[in-house]
């Protein structure tokens, strides 16, 4: 005797299968024996991934303060001369222009994240 550790039906030895739910029929008399998953998923678990938006806006923020403090820095704290001498590096010069439109390119990242995040879970 076989039987079905999903629904208990009982079937005869030839039957490999449960005919309802297709779990992998278990030896009767052998409780030990550990039934495999089904061939098919149950649908519950085809839902969707949860979504976590909160965790893109978290981000998205932070990288609006990140490019706000960058180009703060690049504007005010970056000094373009070496130390020791007045004269403007032309090195250093091309380094701020880099960082300060890295900031800003950062900056607009950050506000289109908030901004496409927070019109998506308001939609919802
Ligand atoms: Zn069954």
């Amino acid at each position: 005797m076989k039987k079905c550790p999903y629904c208990g039906k009982k079937y005869s030895d030839e039957v490999a299968l449960c005919e309802l739910d297709h779990y992998r029929l278990v030896d009767d008399d052998d409780p030990a024996v550990v039934p495999a998953p089904p061939e098919t998923e149950p649908e519950t678990n085809r839902s969707q991934p949860a979504v976590k938006p909160s965790s893109d806006v978290v981000l998205g923020w932070f990288l609006i303060w990140a490019g706000i403090i960058g180009t703060l820095y690049f504007t005010f704290g970056f000094s373009t001369s070496l130390p020791g001498s007045d004269v403007v590096n032309l090195d250093r010069q091309q380094n701020r222009l880099f960082g300060f439109l890295e900031s800003q390119v950062t900056f607009l990242a950050g506000l289109l994240m908030v901004l496409i995040r927070g019109r998506t879970t308001r939609s919802k």
